[in-house]
């Protein structure tokens, strides 16, 4: 089951920790590049029909205009057919810039699935991570969303941020589970070179957000929210369709700036920079690559366990999966970390968290 997904590099400000391919910017420039991804997804108008499932992420999707998301949406509908149409459609948002018509018209153009940053509770704490909207502003449009009809909503939490007590955590959780959201992701604050928290210096805090995850993980249990991924949870039957197809090593088409496809076993990324992306795209050409690689043999099984084994599910232990890692499951399973039940593997649920080390086996 093929997804489609689309990459928006625009969101109102950077936040400190981001180093996703976004940053501000203008109307003019976002028609700019809805002109380009319009090009680009044209180019692909042999793939059109075959997808049962649409992402759009950033960035921030949200900070498209009325007009601008309908020319998104027309752009997008000629590869997809009717939204409507397809299994799910997400759409990501921030509150600062969704309102009550927007929440309206992507309830109209077929989306059924949002998913909305939230991070903390605390304004001290998104102030310090950079972020533009208030845990007020969150409510305000986490409403207008409920308002407009919207039953299938996700939120992000992040845990490990400067100066985050596990009780902010559990406060922020709690504050979130009012709300009844139907999925909720975690983030582990990671600090990347290039951006604002590499550069203050900030420090990752592994072992807080470990305890912040273990003690999340157990409310969200007992609030009916079962995790089906290391750091996904959901209401039964609420779980993303589109990643889930990542985690089967499913195909999917990914348009815009660095975003990434999994084609017939080739592997690649459309570059990061918006102006190179644009530039090409306008002119008709070949997107340049962050990177492209076909996988085969010993490499597509390893990645096809290390994806698989990120949800609760686990994977199938087919022959050839058994026959080649016999030796990796066998050190796994002594140390362990991982547990066979018939023909299934997964990671052991109190080892989710330390996930990082089975995957090593797989590298
Ligand atoms: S809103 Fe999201 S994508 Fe945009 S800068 Fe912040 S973290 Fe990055």
């Amino acid at each position: 089951m093929p997804g489609l997904y689309v990459h928006i590099p625009f969101c109102r400000a950077k936040c400190g920790y981001c180093d996703f391919a976004s940053a501000p910017g203008t109307a003019e420039e976002i028609d700019v590049f809805l002109e380009a991804l319009t090009r680009e997804a044209a180019s692909y108008a042999a793939l059109a029909g075959r997808f049962t499932t649409f992402y759009a992420g950033g960035g921030t999707p949200s900070l498209l205009s009325e007009r601008q998301l309908e020319k998104f949406f027309r752009a997008v509908e000629k590869l997809t057919g009717p939204l409507g149409g397809l299994a799910e459609a997400t759409f990501e948002a921030n509150p600062e810039s969704l309102d009550a018509g927007k929440a309206e018209l992507l309830k109209a153009a077929g989306i059924s699935r949002i998913s909305m940053g939230l991070q903390a509770s605390q304004d001290a704490l998104l102030k310090r991570l950079g972020r533009v909207a208030t845990s007020g502003d969150f409510l305000k449009a986490w409403g207008q969303l409920r308002e407009a009809g919207f039953r299938n909503m996700n939120a992000d939490l992040m845990s490990g941020l400067p100066g985050q007590s596990l009780k902010d955590f559990s406060d922020s959780l709690e504050w979130l589970l009012k709300l009844k959201p139907e999925h909720v992701s975690f983030y582990a604050l990671e600090v990347h070179e290039g951006t604002p928290f590499s550069a203050a210096q900030v420090e990752e805090e592994p072992d807080a957000a470990a305890d912040m995850y273990e003690t999340g993980a157990a409310s969200l249990k007992l609030a009916g929210l079962n995790r089906y991924e290391i750091s996904n949870f959901s209401l039964p039957g609420r779980e993303s369709l589109h990643n889930l197809n990542y985690w089967e090593q499913g195909d999917y088409l990914g348009l815009g700036p660095s975003a990434a496809s999994y084609l017939d076993g080739e592997r690649r990324a459309n570059t990061a920079g918006t102006a190179a992306y644009v530039k090409a795209a306008l002119a008709g050409e070949a997107i340049p690559a962050q990177y492209r690689e076909t996988l085969s043999g010993r490499a597509k099984r390893a990645e096809k366990i290390m994806l698989g084994l990120r949800k609760t599910s686990g994977i199938e232990l087919t022959d050839d999966i058994f026959i080649e890692f016999k030796e990796e499951l066998g050190r796994l399973t002594a140390a362990g970390l991982v547990e066979t039940a018939g023909r299934v593997l997964k990671i052991k649920e109190d080892r989710l968290y330390v996930s990082n080390a089975v995957f090593r086996e797989f590298v």
